[in-house]
């Protein structure tokens, strides 16, 4: 079992790891800082002694580094921290859309994928009109202006469930009873989620974003697509 390095510091750009295994062209760690994809956001790339990483992938209970060469040993690990470091700001900007969408409209995020240049999220929203994105716009440019804390714990599921507030309750719910322990993603006084990402761990590290569309997805759905900008949604 590989000890998930992200999961305690989303800042960790470098390691040092022992090679356990060696696949056909994967090499599996016992430690490792590579986020292997899931959730929306995408895997991690990188080198290991300076051999690329193309992609980092959860398969069969393993974290299998897809590598250009074979290694074994010990290994030094290096993310390509452009790249992670634009999900992470993603991932929170995600986090906070959705919670904003999610207060003011009642409506879940049903979707989303986050790249380092663009991401979209699909929410259960017929519509999206320009008054809802002047208040988005709005609502998010403060929350990054007031740099609030990210904060990631993990804690009891039953707990969590019985002191979150009713809407976030079946976002929490929807994690399966044998996962004792939940890991938290919380921005300080605007949301509480489920999630096992890597996080920017304040708000302000976001910069805001630009949303450069909106599109009716059919069937109550609205897509949202937006990038990383200098605020002024
Ligand atoms: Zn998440």
């Amino acid at each position: 079992m590989t000890e998930l390095l992200y999961m305690q510091d989303c800042y960790a750009k470098e390691f040092d790891a022992s090679v356990v295994s060696f696949g056909k062209g994967y090499a599996v760690l016992d430690r490792s800082a590579f986020y292997p994809g899931g959730g929306g956001q995408p895997s991690d790339t990188g080198t290991l002694n300076g051999v690329g990483v193309r992609e980092t992938r959860k398969k069969e209970g393993e974290i299998r580094h897809y590598v250009e060469g074979p290694l074994d040993g010990g290994v030094h690990g290096v993310l390509d921290w452009g790249p992670r470091y634009a999900h992470m700001r993603m991932h929170t900007a995600q986090h906070l859309l959705s919670a904003l969408v999610l207060d003011k409209y009642g409506a879940e995020t049903v979707g989303n994928q986050i790249h380092a240049d663009y991401s979209r999220m699909d929410f259960a929203l017929a519509s999206v009109d320009d008054e809802m994105r002047g208040w988005l716009a709005h609502e998010f440019d403060k929350a990054v202006g007031e740099a609030r804390e990210v904060r990631i714990y993990t804690t009891g599921r039953d707990d969590v469930i019985a002191s979150v507030d009713p809407r976030r309750r079946k976002l929490f719910e929807r994690v399966p009873p044998f996962v004792k322990e939940v890991r938290v993603v919380e921005i300080d006084g605007i949301d509480k989620c489920p999630c096992a990402g890597t996080h920017v761990a304040n708000t302000k590290e976001i910069g805001g974003i630009t949303i450069t569309r909106a599109e009716n997805k059919g069937a109550g759905k609205t897509r949202l697509v937006f990038e990383l900008g200098q605020g002024n949604l």
